[in-house]
């Protein structure tokens, strides 16, 4: 081999490395780069996992807020809603309007319970009210608020118009004189009061026990209707009945002996009982609603015509 031979030869070779450098060089530059890529799109595809779990936490977040404002927004919504209640207000329109309870044109019913309250009865009468949306008036005996507190603030919150029928019932005790007649309004207004939590609670009426005329103490009576008034109470008595406290003790009689006193009477107020002994009582009242409905009579309490 020639020196001119031995040249060229090394030139090729000098060339081919020179290619194989240069082509592993550039396969080295696209090795690197291709990691790169690769580390590139996990870091990305690691921030977009990232991302989407912080997304989901902050729409947890989001969640649980609202449902939080919105459990919020409903005990508000409770708190507005209930109770209905109202201190009563005897003013001179008042006075008159229950002076005239009677003659009224429109078709009035007003339904009043005396002597409770008992659990035995004036709690299925409220589930009873409660179904038929009626508003009442119940005349307590403060004896018996003092035993059941619960039930006349239920009755209260209910929105039923809560009087007094004084405190013993025992004739010869509240009829002993005038005094004692407002002694027993005074004493079973203050079991109201705490019975309601209300210190400024007073019904301004009264239903006298046996009614405001006649018997034995009429002249008593007679009487203590002029000291109530100048005490600001108000007194009503009642002008149809079931006679639940008459011996009438069955539903039917009572419904009988009630329509019989009802008559034609544009208003009435009907004295019933919820003592624990009148099942008879609860048991006729949802005929007696009907009834009552079927001629056209608004159920009305004493808040409807107290101011
Ligand atoms: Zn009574």
């Amino acid at each position: 081999m020639d020196l001119v031979s031995i040249e060229r030869q090394y030139k090729i070779r000098r060339f081919n490395i020179t290619i194989i450098a240069i082509i592993f060089t550039l396969l080295l530059i696209l090795v690197v780069h291709h990691f790169d890529y690769f580390a590139i799109t996990k870091k990305h595809a690691n921030c977009a996992e990232e991302y989407e779990k912080q997304c989901n936490e902050l729409a947890i977040i989001e969640q649980e807020r609202k449902q939080e404002q919105e459990e919020q927004e409903n005990i508000v919504q409770i708190g507005v809603q209930s109770p209905e209640t109202k201190l009563p207000e005897l003013t001179q329109k008042g006075r008159d309007n229950i002076s005239n309870i009677y003659s009224s044109e429109r078709k009035r019913a007003f339904l009043t319970f005396d002597d409770g309250p008992s659990r035995e009865i004036s709690i299925p009468i409220l589930d009873l009210l409660k179904t038929e949306n009626i508003k009442v008036t119940f005349f307590v005996l403060g004896s018996r608020v003092e035993l059941y507190p619960d039930i006349v603030k239920r009755e209260y919150e209910e929105g039923h118009y809560i009087a007094n029928h004084g405190y013993s019932h025992i004739y010869s005790q509240i009829y002993t004189n005038t005094q004692t007649v407002l002694d027993e309004y005074n004493k079973t207004n203050d079991a109201i009061k705490n019975a309601l939590g209300e210190p400024n609670y007073n019904s301004h009426l009264f239903r006298f026990p046996g009614g405001s005329v006649g018997g034995k103490y009429k002249q008593i009576k007679k009487e203590a209707i002029a000291l109530l008034d100048s005490n600001n109470i108000a007194h009503v008595d009642w002008n149809a009945l079931t006679g639940d406290a008459e011996g009438k003790s069955t539903k039917e009689e009572e419904i009988s002996y009630l329509k019989e006193t009802i008559g034609e009477k544009n208003n009435v107020v009907i004295l019933m009982h919820d003592a624990a002994d009148k099942s008879a009582t609860y048991e006729a009242l949802p005929e007696i609603i009907s009834y009552l409905r079927e001629k056209g009579y608004e159920f009305c309490n004493f808040y409807d015509i107290i101011e």
